[in-house]
């Protein structure tokens, strides 16, 4: 094998991807046909967030057969990148592009499927505030519509990314199920032709509710799906969670070392999470429990380095791994480094005097600059267009990304329609403010 392309593969395996490029860029100034090396550069490129890759990734796949490139675990593997970048319509343009190339990926049909705008979308919306109309895109979060409800204010833990600890005080109190049970059946009543999702958490912790069985059974009475997401630094309820067999159960942790998790998850004991997983795992067995359990990782730069460790822990208890960049939350906590100048927000923000800033692999700026990098801006949010949020006492708020009312005046969820949220949400000036500055969920389009 040559030597440029022998160093590009082993520094791209490696994670060094700014030489992987210069490498595999010197290798094709000698060898230009070469699948290997245009894959290999293509997909750098595209993980950089640049659509210059596809070019390269196209080339590669157009070549004659070359034994020593699979021609479909790459353009699965191109497929993940483009989505991983929120590339979704050019996932969905190059997924229709194989099939004339003759190359099959594993599950094509509903990969298409999920990249296709749902039937109950319309395709696009006028934004009154912005003053135009605005594109939608098949959902990124679920497949379906998703009602996330607080069914208890507040949490045991400060997470200083969380609202719970960054913003001023959260309402408190727990719902009880009657309200519940009213909000089901006015979604089940508005509902149209459109599969519900419903998460049982926003910014809290469901399994502080004593009756957490109860919500479980009533959205399975109402045939939609759930999900569940919490921090199991309480062992209290596991029996009843694994009783009543929620859809999916999402357990997050940053780290295994308590000296690390106790900044990134304050107030959390990982000893006890630990134990609780164990505990989890032995009641799902003894309830023959279908939960779908897995382990969400946050990663930082301190803690990427566990993910083998803690994948090996979720995997000998039969859990699922994803690995995800740790992220800053709520989007005003953003919006207010923004405001203030990166700089002299360092010095007032709670994230910064935790030093954990300093432990992001992507810092909240640079995010925001990337978005505006790769987005044109025609694009909607799904936030908006695909999720309503609804907190303990039934009132609605903006959405999951932020602590803000629908309205000033809290509205219940009980005497709105559906058509009337959406409508406030397109008149509301901090989402507004949001697009405009990039904060928003929608997909890179450029
Ligand atoms: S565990 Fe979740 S809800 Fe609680 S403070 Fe942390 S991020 Fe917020
Ligand atoms: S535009 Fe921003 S504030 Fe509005 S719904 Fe989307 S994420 Fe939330």
């Amino acid at each position: 094998m040559n030597n440029f392309l022998e160093s590009a593969l082993s520094a791209h395996q490696n994670g060094d991807f700014s030489g992987a490029e210069n490498l595999y860029r010197q290798h094709l100034n000698h060898h230009s046909q070469d699948a290997r090396a245009l894959y290999g550069l293509g997909s750098i490129l595209l993980l950089g967030g640049n659509l210059e890759g596809l070019n390269y990734v196209r080339q590669s796949l157009i070549l004659p057969p070359d034994p020593d490139f699979n021609r479909s675990l790459a353009a699965d593997s191109v497929l993940s990148t483009l989505l991983s970048q929120q590339f979704r319509a050019h996932a969905l343009a190059f997924l229709e592009e194989l099939s004339s190339l003759g190359i099959s990926i594993h599950d094509v049909e509903s990969k298409l499927e999920r990249l296709r705008i749902p039937p109950y979308l319309s395709p696009s919306r006028l934004d009154h505030q912005l003053g135009k109309e605005l594109k939608r895109f098949s959902p990124m979060e679920s497949n379906c519509y998703v009602y996330a409800i607080d069914i208890v204010g507040g949490c045991n833990l400060r997470c200083p990314t969380c609202p719970v600890a960054n913003q001023p005080a959260m309402p408190k109190g727990i719902m009880k199920i009657e309200l519940f049970e009213e909000i089901l059946k006015k979604i089940r009543n508005e509902q149209g032709e459109f599969p519900i999702d419903i998460w049982l958490f926003n910014w809290t912790e469901p399994l502080l509710h004593p009756q957490i069985g109860l919500f479980i059974e009533a959205i399975r009475n109402s045939n939609y799906t759930s999900l569940v997401s919490s921090n199991l630094n309480s062992g209290d309820r596991l029996d009843a969670l694994m009783k009543a067999q929620p859809d999916r159960l999402k357990i997050s942790l940053s780290s295994f070392k308590q000296e690390i998790y106790g900044v990134t998850h304050a107030r959390g004991n990982i000893a006890k999470v630990k134990e609780s997983l164990i505990k989890l795992a032995s009641l799902r067995d003894l309830y023959k429990s279908k939960t779908a359990i897995w382990i969400g990782h946050h990663l930082y730069r301190n803690t990427f380095d566990e993910k083998d460790e803690i994948e090996s822990f979720a995997k000998s208890l039969g859990f699922g791994y994803q690995p995800s960049p740790a992220t800053l939350t709520p989007i005003e906590e953003v919006m207010s480094l923004l405001d203030a100048g990166a700089l002299s927000a360092k010095e007032s923000s709670n994230i910064y005097s935790k030093k954990l800033a300093d432990q992001f692999l992507f810092d909240p700026i640079d995010i925001q600059r990337k978005n505006k990098r790769m987005r044109s801006g025609e694009h909607d949010c799904e936030l908006r267009f695909n999720m309503t949020t609804i907190q303990h006492e039934g009132n609605i708020s903006l959405c999951c990304g932020t602590v803000q009312p629908l309205t000033e005046k809290p509205i219940s969820f009980l005497d709105i329609s559906k058509a009337e949220i959406e409508y406030i949400k397109y008149n509301n000036v901090f989402c507004k403010k949001c697009i405009q500055n990039n904060l928003h969920l929608t997909i890179s389009d450029q």
